[in-house]
């Protein structure tokens, strides 16, 4: 069997805590589903400056490059705030994306049935919602040039340039069009076509890509009209593709849908390496969350999903993961409920690490 390569990045704050949680599952996974992962653990973040002076290490960074799968706790912290912008916390987790050339972020927004109360909207629109954002990542208005605040005439103009290349979108295309082939194979495409250029473009684009994807079936929707179907009907979606700006607002959107920060996972992937797997970093998408540090407070579980978004799409092993997604779902369905979670029906309150032991109890109840 071939080695499964993983680079532990705990980071600041709660990251430790939550990523202890995650290597008792990988043990798990294991000692009894004869999954071996060869674990390495290094700084980032304010760790790495404590350690190094600088937020993410040359030899971290080369690892990285190296391995199959990257997962990363969070960085930041009220220790840090002060540092010089070069040095921050947040410019190791960014260097880690940009010179991995993550180009496809994943966000999915999933609502375990016994959270459905947690959303702010029905139970019964959100109740076994399960779709996936896929929002293109190093192109788009937030690197496009021109940029910057220019003198005109007596005033001054802010200018942010939305700028695709062919390539851009049909790399990120392909990559929506492989997750939707792992899932329920629709693509729903956003942009405003109607009135960007770029948007045309993406539209021709991804239609050229949904060739080479017969099963796939492919739709369109106005970036405007996605965000309403977002809050209006969320389970008519599978896969939504869409741009940098467009994403990152439709991510945020989804990922409420379904109640507490402290059970969202992300992915970031790349292009495939030599063995055919995508450069690829996983995180849950909370913070280093400061207030309740060392608490035994902080939830795992969107670290944990993280770990289960990695072993389906780093390692094929998507029946895996979803063994994990239901040890979750099972867990939550006993009441047993870290702070977060903790809401008017009540539950049974749990520590960091109880919510870990218990995930690896629940795993454990699936093979009986
Ligand atoms: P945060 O996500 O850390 O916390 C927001 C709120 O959610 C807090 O009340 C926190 O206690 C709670 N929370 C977050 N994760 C939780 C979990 N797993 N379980 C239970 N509760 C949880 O965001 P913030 O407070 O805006 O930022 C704190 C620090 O984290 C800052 O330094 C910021 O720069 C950094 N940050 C890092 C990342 C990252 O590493 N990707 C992302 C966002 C913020």
């Amino acid at each position: 069997m071939s080695t499964n390569t993983l680079l532990i990045l705990p980071g600041d704050g709660i990251g430790p805590e939550v990523m202890a949680e995650v290597r008792k599952v990988i043990n798990w996974f294991g000692e009894n589903r004869g999954l071996k992962f060869d674990v390495s653990e290094d700084l980032v973040g304010g760790a790495a400056y404590d350690a190094h002076g600088v937020p993410l290490h040359d030899d971290t960074m080369a690892r990285a490059q190296e391995v199959d799968a990257v997962l990363l706790g969070a960085v930041g912290g009220p220790k840090y705030d002060d540092l010089d912008f070069s040095v921050k916390p947040e410019r190791g987790l960014l260097r880690l994306r940009k010179e991995m050339d993550l180009y496809s972020n994943l966000r999915p927004a999933q609502c375990f049935d016994a959270l459905a109360d947690f959303s702010s909207l029905k139970k019964d629109i959100v109740a076994g919602l399960d779709i996936m954002i896929l929002r293109e990542l190093t192109s788009g208005v937030y690197f496009g040039e021109p940029r910057g605040i220019f003198e005109e005439g007596n005033e001054r103009v802010g200018i942010n340039t939305q700028r695709y290349t062919e390539s851009e979108i049909e790399r990120a295309a392909r990559s929506a069009f492989e997750l939707a082939m792992r899932r329920g194979k629709k693509v729903c495409s956003m942009e405003k076509a109607n009135v960007m250029e770029s948007g045309i473009l993406w539209r021709e684009v991804t239609t050229r890509v949904a060739k080479d994807y017969p099963e796939v079936e492919l739709s369109h929707m106005y970036a405007d009209n996605g965000a309403m179907q977002l809050v209006r009907a969320p389970k008519q979606f599978d896969v939504i593709f869409t741009d940098n700006l467009f994403g990152d607002i439709l991510s945020d959107c989804a990922a409420m849908l379904t109640g507490s920060l402290g059970m969202l996972p992300s992915a970031s992937l790349g292009a495939p390496m030599a063995n055919g797997r995508p450069k690829a970093l996983y995180e849950p998408v909370h913070g280093s969350a400061p207030d309740i540090t060392g608490q035994g407070k902080a939830n795992p579980i969107a670290c944990v999903l993280s770990f289960a978004m990695a072993l389906r799409y780093s390692f094929d092993q998507g029946d895996e993961a979803t063994r994990l997604e239901q040890a979750i779902e099972a867990v939550l369905a006993k009441g047993l409920r870290t702070g977060d979670l903790l809401g008017a029906e009540g539950g049974t309150p749990i520590s960091t690490s109880e919510m870990g032991d218990a995930i690896v109890t629940a795993l454990q109840e699936s093979l009986e």
